[in-house]
Protein backbone atom coordinates (compact mmCIF):
# COMPACT_ATOMS: atom_id res chain seq x y z
CA UNK A 1 0.00 0.00 0.00
CA UNK A 2 1.62 3.46 -0.74
CA UNK A 3 1.35 6.23 1.76
CA UNK A 4 -1.25 7.94 -1.05
CA UNK A 5 -3.62 5.06 -0.34
CA UNK A 6 -6.66 5.91 1.98
CA UNK A 7 -8.04 3.23 4.36
CA UNK A 8 -11.77 3.35 5.86
CA UNK A 9 -12.52 1.29 8.99
CA UNK A 10 -15.93 1.19 9.57
CA UNK A 11 -18.15 -0.98 11.21
CA UNK A 12 -16.66 0.25 14.49
CA UNK A 13 -18.89 -0.62 17.88
CA UNK A 14 -16.80 2.09 19.72
CA UNK A 15 -14.00 4.50 18.09
CA UNK A 16 -12.52 6.50 21.17
CA UNK A 17 -11.48 9.64 19.73
CA UNK A 18 -10.43 11.27 22.82
CA UNK A 19 -11.96 14.64 20.95
CA UNK A 20 -14.34 15.79 23.64
CA UNK A 21 -14.83 19.22 24.85
CA UNK A 22 -11.86 19.25 27.27
CA UNK A 23 -9.60 21.21 25.23
CA UNK A 24 -6.24 22.16 27.06
CA UNK A 25 -4.30 25.42 27.37
CA UNK A 26 -1.48 23.68 25.04
CA UNK A 27 -4.08 23.22 22.27
CA UNK A 28 -4.46 19.25 23.33
CA UNK A 29 -6.78 16.22 22.96
CA UNK A 30 -9.69 16.66 24.64
CA UNK A 31 -11.11 14.19 27.13
CA UNK A 32 -12.73 10.80 26.73
CA UNK A 33 -14.97 10.98 24.27
CA UNK A 34 -16.60 7.81 21.86
CA UNK A 35 -18.38 7.31 19.01
CA UNK A 36 -20.78 4.59 18.23
CA UNK A 37 -21.39 2.31 15.19
CA UNK A 38 -18.25 4.52 13.78
CA UNK A 39 -15.86 4.95 11.22
CA UNK A 40 -12.84 6.26 10.46
CA UNK A 41 -10.15 6.68 6.98
CA UNK A 42 -6.65 6.89 7.34
CA UNK A 43 -4.88 8.87 4.55
CA UNK A 44 -1.60 10.02 3.99
CA UNK A 45 -0.55 8.81 7.97
CA UNK A 46 -2.88 10.71 9.47
CA UNK A 47 -6.76 10.46 10.62
CA UNK A 48 -8.86 12.44 7.84
CA UNK A 49 -12.41 11.54 8.92
CA UNK A 50 -14.52 10.14 11.45
CA UNK A 51 -18.21 9.49 11.93
CA UNK A 52 -20.94 7.44 11.23
CA UNK A 53 -20.37 4.39 9.42
CA UNK A 54 -23.74 4.93 7.79
CA UNK A 55 -22.09 7.86 6.19
CA UNK A 56 -18.66 7.43 5.70
CA UNK A 57 -16.80 8.45 2.59
CA UNK A 58 -15.44 5.83 0.47
CA UNK A 59 -11.54 4.84 0.51
CA UNK A 60 -9.01 2.62 -1.77
CA UNK A 61 -9.37 -0.14 1.16
CA UNK A 62 -11.89 -1.25 3.80
CA UNK A 63 -11.40 -2.64 6.92
CA UNK A 64 -14.61 -4.35 8.17
CA UNK A 65 -14.43 -4.00 12.30
CA UNK A 66 -17.30 -6.23 12.57
CA UNK A 67 -18.21 -4.53 15.58
CA UNK A 68 -14.94 -4.46 17.69
CA UNK A 69 -14.10 -1.43 19.64
CA UNK A 70 -10.87 1.61 17.77
CA UNK A 71 -8.37 3.06 20.36
CA UNK A 72 -5.68 5.61 19.84
CA UNK A 73 -2.42 3.50 20.24
CA UNK A 74 -1.46 4.04 23.75
CA UNK A 75 1.37 6.23 25.05
CA UNK A 76 3.36 4.74 27.12
CA UNK A 77 5.03 7.86 28.84
CA UNK A 78 8.01 5.88 31.08
CA UNK A 79 10.34 3.39 30.01
CA UNK A 80 13.76 2.43 31.21
CA UNK A 81 14.50 -0.13 28.13
CA UNK A 82 18.38 -0.17 27.42
CA UNK A 83 19.43 -2.80 29.87
CA UNK A 84 21.12 -5.95 30.17
CA UNK A 85 20.48 -8.83 32.65
CA UNK A 86 17.32 -9.75 34.21
CA UNK A 87 16.17 -9.77 37.81
CA UNK A 88 13.43 -12.37 38.51
CA UNK A 89 15.27 -14.23 41.90
CA UNK A 90 14.95 -10.53 43.19
CA UNK A 91 11.36 -10.46 42.37
CA UNK A 92 10.69 -13.92 44.37
CA UNK A 93 13.22 -13.05 46.87
CA UNK A 94 10.84 -9.60 47.70
CA UNK A 95 7.43 -11.54 46.95
CA UNK A 96 8.75 -13.59 49.89
CA UNK A 97 9.12 -10.93 51.98
CA UNK A 98 12.41 -8.56 51.46
CA UNK A 99 11.57 -5.20 50.68
CA UNK A 100 12.43 -3.25 47.83
CA UNK A 101 15.54 -0.91 47.86
CA UNK A 102 17.02 1.53 45.10
CA UNK A 103 20.09 -0.03 45.59
CA UNK A 104 18.99 -3.53 43.13
CA UNK A 105 19.42 -0.78 40.06
CA UNK A 106 23.34 -1.39 40.67
CA UNK A 107 23.00 -4.97 39.66
CA UNK A 108 21.42 -3.85 36.37
CA UNK A 109 24.12 -1.14 36.01
CA UNK A 110 26.82 -3.50 36.10
CA UNK A 111 25.03 -5.76 33.58
CA UNK A 112 24.39 -3.10 31.19
CA UNK A 113 27.77 -1.89 31.14
CA UNK A 114 29.46 -5.24 30.86
CA UNK A 115 27.19 -5.87 27.81
CA UNK A 116 28.44 -5.17 24.10
CA UNK A 117 25.87 -2.96 21.83
CA UNK A 118 24.17 -6.09 20.45
CA UNK A 119 23.02 -7.19 23.01
CA UNK A 120 21.58 -3.91 24.01
CA UNK A 121 20.42 -3.30 21.02
CA UNK A 122 18.80 -6.64 20.46
CA UNK A 123 17.42 -6.70 24.06
CA UNK A 124 15.81 -2.92 23.54
CA UNK A 125 14.26 -4.14 19.69
CA UNK A 126 12.75 -7.20 21.05
CA UNK A 127 10.81 -4.73 24.16
CA UNK A 128 9.72 -2.49 21.41
CA UNK A 129 8.33 -4.98 19.61
CA UNK A 130 6.61 -6.47 22.54
CA UNK A 131 4.93 -2.84 23.14
CA UNK A 132 3.63 -2.48 19.40
CA UNK A 133 1.91 -6.21 19.20
CA UNK A 134 0.10 -4.58 22.91
CA UNK A 135 -1.10 -1.51 21.21
CA UNK A 136 1.66 0.63 22.44
CA UNK A 137 2.58 3.20 19.56
CA UNK A 138 4.61 5.82 20.99
CA UNK A 139 6.89 5.46 24.42
CA UNK A 140 9.65 6.86 26.12
CA UNK A 141 12.76 5.16 26.72
CA UNK A 142 15.44 6.58 29.21
CA UNK A 143 19.05 5.91 30.13
CA UNK A 144 20.37 5.11 33.24
CA UNK A 145 21.80 1.97 33.63
CA UNK A 146 25.58 2.84 32.18
CA UNK A 147 25.72 5.83 34.75
CA UNK A 148 29.12 6.87 33.09
CA UNK A 149 29.65 9.30 29.97
CA UNK A 150 30.46 6.72 27.29
CA UNK A 151 27.64 4.32 29.04
CA UNK A 152 25.10 6.96 28.97
CA UNK A 153 25.60 7.86 25.96
CA UNK A 154 25.58 4.58 23.83
CA UNK A 155 22.48 3.93 25.98
CA UNK A 156 20.81 7.39 24.97
CA UNK A 157 21.95 6.63 20.89
CA UNK A 158 21.07 3.24 21.03
CA UNK A 159 17.02 4.89 22.27
CA UNK A 160 17.15 7.42 19.89
CA UNK A 161 16.88 3.88 17.12
CA UNK A 162 13.64 3.18 18.36
CA UNK A 163 12.15 5.89 18.92
CA UNK A 164 12.31 9.72 18.91
CA UNK A 165 11.18 9.89 23.13
CA UNK A 166 15.00 9.59 24.36
CA UNK A 167 15.21 10.64 28.45
CA UNK A 168 18.79 11.20 30.03
CA UNK A 169 19.08 9.49 33.47
CA UNK A 170 22.05 10.14 34.47
CA UNK A 171 21.10 11.02 38.08
CA UNK A 172 19.27 7.27 38.14
CA UNK A 173 21.09 6.60 41.17
CA UNK A 174 24.92 7.30 42.35
CA UNK A 175 27.21 4.44 41.02
CA UNK A 176 30.04 3.14 43.49
CA UNK A 177 32.43 4.83 42.43
CA UNK A 178 31.35 7.86 43.14
CA UNK A 179 29.88 6.90 46.79
CA UNK A 180 31.79 8.99 48.57
CA UNK A 181 31.64 12.01 46.35
CA UNK A 182 28.02 11.76 45.11
CA UNK A 183 28.25 15.72 44.81
CA UNK A 184 31.16 15.07 42.19
CA UNK A 185 28.85 12.89 40.38
CA UNK A 186 26.03 15.37 40.66
CA UNK A 187 28.89 17.44 38.57
CA UNK A 188 29.71 14.90 36.37
CA UNK A 189 25.59 14.77 35.70
CA UNK A 190 25.25 18.54 34.86
CA UNK A 191 28.89 18.80 33.07
CA UNK A 192 30.70 16.34 30.81
CA UNK A 193 28.13 14.02 30.53
CA UNK A 194 24.94 15.63 29.80
CA UNK A 195 27.76 17.67 27.05
CA UNK A 196 27.84 13.44 25.77
CA UNK A 197 23.90 13.03 26.08
CA UNK A 198 21.98 16.26 24.93
CA UNK A 199 22.62 15.20 21.38
CA UNK A 200 20.57 12.15 21.62
CA UNK A 201 17.81 13.33 23.91
CA UNK A 202 14.57 15.32 23.99
CA UNK A 203 14.23 14.77 27.99
CA UNK A 204 16.61 15.08 30.94
CA UNK A 205 15.06 13.15 34.36
CA UNK A 206 16.03 12.67 37.73
CA UNK A 207 15.11 9.81 40.22
CA UNK A 208 14.44 12.21 43.38
CA UNK A 209 14.13 9.56 46.50
CA UNK A 210 15.82 9.06 49.54
CA UNK A 211 18.85 6.87 48.37
CA UNK A 212 19.14 8.68 45.14
CA UNK A 213 19.04 12.39 44.94
CA UNK A 214 17.43 14.89 47.22
CA UNK A 215 15.81 18.30 46.34
CA UNK A 216 18.91 20.74 45.62
CA UNK A 217 20.22 17.88 43.63
CA UNK A 218 17.44 17.04 41.23
CA UNK A 219 17.16 20.89 40.71
CA UNK A 220 20.68 21.13 39.63
CA UNK A 221 20.34 18.23 37.45
CA UNK A 222 16.81 19.21 35.83
CA UNK A 223 18.04 22.86 35.78
CA UNK A 224 21.75 22.13 33.85
CA UNK A 225 19.38 20.02 31.04
CA UNK A 226 17.13 22.52 30.43
CA UNK A 227 19.64 24.42 29.64
CA UNK A 228 21.26 22.30 27.28
CA UNK A 229 17.40 22.04 25.92
CA UNK A 230 16.06 19.28 27.05
CA UNK A 231 12.56 19.14 28.61
CA UNK A 232 11.99 17.81 32.25
CA UNK A 233 10.82 15.12 33.73
CA UNK A 234 10.79 13.80 37.13
CA UNK A 235 10.80 10.22 39.42
CA UNK A 236 8.91 11.55 42.14
CA UNK A 237 7.54 10.72 45.54
CA UNK A 238 7.93 7.12 44.81
CA UNK A 239 9.13 5.17 47.85
CA UNK A 240 7.70 7.72 50.23
CA UNK A 241 6.76 11.26 50.77
CA UNK A 242 9.81 13.52 49.45
CA UNK A 243 10.14 16.71 47.76
CA UNK A 244 10.33 15.24 44.06
CA UNK A 245 7.00 16.98 42.79
CA UNK A 246 7.53 20.30 44.00
CA UNK A 247 10.98 19.91 42.45
CA UNK A 248 8.97 19.14 39.27
CA UNK A 249 6.62 22.32 39.16
CA UNK A 250 9.47 24.51 40.22
CA UNK A 251 11.49 23.45 37.21
CA UNK A 252 8.37 23.20 34.97
CA UNK A 253 8.63 19.29 34.48
CA UNK A 254 6.45 17.96 31.88
CA UNK A 255 5.25 15.14 33.75
CA UNK A 256 6.25 14.09 38.00
CA UNK A 257 6.40 10.14 37.19
CA UNK A 258 4.68 7.82 40.56
CA UNK A 259 2.81 9.86 42.73
CA UNK A 260 2.42 7.23 45.14
CA UNK A 261 2.93 9.32 48.54
CA UNK A 262 1.76 12.88 47.96
CA UNK A 263 0.79 15.56 50.57
CA UNK A 264 -1.82 17.97 50.07
CA UNK A 265 0.71 20.60 49.29
CA UNK A 266 1.80 17.98 46.48
CA UNK A 267 -1.55 17.53 45.11
CA UNK A 268 -2.25 21.34 44.78
CA UNK A 269 1.07 21.73 43.21
CA UNK A 270 0.22 19.09 40.47
CA UNK A 271 -3.24 20.64 39.93
CA UNK A 272 -1.85 24.39 39.88
CA UNK A 273 0.83 23.59 37.35
CA UNK A 274 0.65 21.86 33.57
CA UNK A 275 2.82 18.85 35.59
CA UNK A 276 1.53 15.95 34.38
CA UNK A 277 0.79 13.21 37.21
CA UNK A 278 2.14 10.00 35.78
CA UNK A 279 1.26 7.06 37.41
CA UNK A 280 3.12 3.39 37.38
CA UNK A 281 1.08 0.81 38.72
CA UNK A 282 2.97 -1.98 37.15
CA UNK A 283 6.08 -0.64 39.92
CA UNK A 284 3.48 -1.21 43.04
CA UNK A 285 2.15 -4.00 41.42
CA UNK A 286 6.19 -5.40 41.23
CA UNK A 287 7.16 -4.12 44.72
CA UNK A 288 3.92 -5.03 46.88
CA UNK A 289 3.60 -1.46 47.80
CA UNK A 290 0.13 0.62 48.49
CA UNK A 291 -0.73 2.17 45.07
CA UNK A 292 -0.99 5.27 43.71
CA UNK A 293 -4.46 7.16 44.68
CA UNK A 294 -5.36 8.27 41.30
CA UNK A 295 -9.17 9.24 42.57
CA UNK A 296 -7.48 11.75 44.68
CA UNK A 297 -5.70 13.24 42.09
CA UNK A 298 -8.56 13.36 39.34
CA UNK A 299 -10.71 14.36 41.84
CA UNK A 300 -8.76 17.76 42.78
CA UNK A 301 -8.39 18.25 38.88
CA UNK A 302 -4.87 16.91 38.64
CA UNK A 303 -3.94 15.59 34.81
CA UNK A 304 -3.34 11.77 35.25
CA UNK A 305 -1.10 9.70 32.48
CA UNK A 306 -0.17 5.88 32.96
CA UNK A 307 2.72 4.39 31.69
CA UNK A 308 4.29 0.80 32.26
CA UNK A 309 8.01 2.06 34.31
CA UNK A 310 9.37 -0.92 32.51
CA UNK A 311 12.41 -2.08 34.00
CA UNK A 312 13.86 -5.32 34.99
CA UNK A 313 13.68 -4.17 38.91
CA UNK A 314 10.63 -2.66 39.86
CA UNK A 315 8.32 -3.14 36.68
CA UNK A 316 9.06 -5.64 34.63
CA UNK A 317 5.79 -5.19 32.12
CA UNK A 318 5.48 -3.70 28.84
CA UNK A 319 2.06 -4.45 28.81
CA UNK A 320 -0.39 -0.55 28.94
CA UNK A 321 -3.51 -2.59 28.63
CA UNK A 322 -2.09 -4.65 32.45
CA UNK A 323 -2.22 -0.91 33.93
CA UNK A 324 -5.27 0.10 32.65
CA UNK A 325 -6.56 -2.88 34.42
CA UNK A 326 -4.67 -2.31 37.42
CA UNK A 327 -5.62 1.58 37.61
CA UNK A 328 -9.02 0.33 37.40
CA UNK A 329 -9.62 -2.48 39.83
CA UNK A 330 -6.85 -0.75 42.09
CA UNK A 331 -6.48 3.19 41.86
CA UNK A 332 -10.15 4.35 41.68
CA UNK A 333 -10.27 5.63 38.17
CA UNK A 334 -12.91 4.47 35.88
CA UNK A 335 -12.86 2.92 32.80
CA UNK A 336 -12.71 5.96 30.78
CA UNK A 337 -10.43 8.14 32.43
CA UNK A 338 -7.75 4.86 32.25
CA UNK A 339 -8.19 4.58 29.22
CA UNK A 340 -7.66 8.60 28.54
CA UNK A 341 -4.97 8.47 30.75
CA UNK A 342 -3.47 5.66 28.74
CA UNK A 343 -3.54 7.52 25.56
CA UNK A 344 -4.12 11.38 25.71
CA UNK A 345 -2.65 11.41 28.90
CA UNK A 346 0.48 9.77 28.07
CA UNK A 347 0.65 12.35 25.05
CA UNK A 348 0.16 15.11 27.16
CA UNK A 349 3.16 13.60 29.36
CA UNK A 350 5.41 13.99 26.60
CA UNK A 351 3.82 17.50 25.33
CA UNK A 352 2.60 15.71 22.17
CA UNK A 353 -0.48 16.86 20.40
CA UNK A 354 -0.26 14.54 16.88
CA UNK A 355 -1.20 11.65 19.16
CA UNK A 356 -3.16 10.12 22.19
CA UNK A 357 -6.35 11.11 20.35
CA UNK A 358 -8.21 10.29 16.89
CA UNK A 359 -9.47 13.40 15.45
CA UNK A 360 -8.67 14.48 12.09
CA UNK A 361 -5.62 15.78 11.80
CA UNK A 362 -4.26 13.16 14.46
CA UNK A 363 -1.33 10.65 13.61
CA UNK A 364 -3.16 7.53 12.16
CA UNK A 365 -1.65 5.51 15.50
CA UNK A 366 -4.76 3.27 16.60
CA UNK A 367 -5.65 -0.33 17.57
CA UNK A 368 -8.42 -2.64 16.28
CA UNK A 369 -9.35 -4.43 19.73
CA UNK A 370 -10.83 -7.99 19.87
CA UNK A 371 -13.97 -6.29 21.88
CA UNK A 372 -16.98 -4.20 21.61
CA UNK A 373 -15.42 -1.91 23.93
CA UNK A 374 -12.70 -0.31 25.65
CA UNK A 375 -14.13 -1.29 29.23
CA UNK A 376 -12.93 -5.12 27.80
CA UNK A 377 -9.39 -3.72 28.64
CA UNK A 378 -9.95 -4.05 32.34
CA UNK A 379 -13.01 -6.12 32.13
CA UNK A 380 -10.85 -8.76 30.61
CA UNK A 381 -7.36 -8.37 32.92
CA UNK A 382 -4.39 -10.61 31.45
CA UNK A 383 -5.92 -11.26 28.06
CA UNK A 384 -4.75 -10.30 24.83
CA UNK A 385 -7.23 -8.03 22.97
CA UNK A 386 -5.04 -5.96 21.13
CA UNK A 387 -6.35 -7.44 17.06
CA UNK A 388 -4.05 -5.16 14.83
CA UNK A 389 -2.19 -2.07 15.27
CA UNK A 390 -1.38 0.97 13.07
CA UNK A 391 1.03 3.50 13.48
CA UNK A 392 1.24 6.64 10.81
CA UNK A 393 -1.72 4.84 9.20
CA UNK A 394 0.50 1.71 8.46
CA UNK A 395 -0.61 -1.68 9.48
CA UNK A 396 3.03 -2.52 11.92
CA UNK A 397 1.36 -5.69 14.13
CA UNK A 398 -1.38 -8.22 14.00
CA UNK A 399 -4.11 -8.63 11.38
CA UNK A 400 -7.19 -7.89 10.08
CA UNK A 401 -10.51 -9.40 10.52
ZN1 LIG B 1 11.20 4.79 36.24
Amino acid sequence: MSAQDSTLITGISELVTNDGALVTDEGGPGGFAALTDAALVIADGTVAWTGPASRAPAADTMVDASGRAVLPGFADSHAHLVFAGERSAEFAARMAGRPYRAGGILVTVQATRAAPDVVLRANLRRLAAEMLRQGTTTFECKSGYGLTVPDEARGLALAAEVTPEVTYLGAHVVPPEFAADPAGYVDLVCGPMLDACAPSARWVDVFCEDGAFGADEAAAVLAAGRAAGLGARVHANQLGPGPGVRVAAEAGAASADHCTFLTDADVDALTSTPVVATLLPGAEFGTRQPFPDARRLLDAGATVALATDCNPGSSFTSSMPFCIALAVREMGMTTEEAVWAATAGGARALRRTDIGHLGPGARADLILLDAPSHAYLAYRPGVPQVAAVWQAGRLVAGSLP
